[in-house]
């Protein structure tokens, strides 16, 4: 068995800098992503706060979307299927953006709403939802 040296165990300072000279790839990519400034998959953390408000992008993407009941919820015709009776309810109030249709198409939140409309993995929904809203 090999012992380390008491002062070079994983997490000292003597460990970080004795594998940063040896080039571990690990930790260079953990350096790289550390002080990289370019980003591009980089989803702010503050979102939740930025994304458009439900009730302006509800009101644009679904059709006739009617007055919200007591608790925020609003009926309209539903864009993931062929709907003639306003089966999809979503939440206006509040930061969430609750969706769901009644006839089976499901339900989530604003993000996969709109991932769901446009055919976007949730990341790309995001960076789109927070370009909308400019
Ligand atoms: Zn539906």
């Amino acid at each position: 068995m090999i012992r380390r040296p008491r002062n070079d165990r994983p997490g000292s300072a003597n460990f970080r800098a004795s594998i940063e000279r040896k080039g571990n790839p690990a930790y260079l990519a953990a350096l790289r992503q550390m002080y990289s400034t370019s980003k591009p998959a980089r989803i702010p953390d503050n979102w939740r706060d930025r994304q458009p408000d439900p009730a302006t992008y509800y009101g644009q993407h679904v059709a006739k979307l009617g007055k919200p009941n007591g608790t925020g919820w609003a009926q309209g015709v539903c864009p993931f299927h062929d709907d003639h009776n306003k089966s999809l309810s979503v939440c206006i109030t509040g930061k969430r953006g609750g969706w769901r249709c009644f006839a089976g198409c499901g339900g989530g939140d604003l993000v996969g709403f709109h991932s769901r409309l446009r055919g976007l993995d949730f990341r790309a929904a995001v960076r789109e939802l927070l370009e909308v809203r400019g």
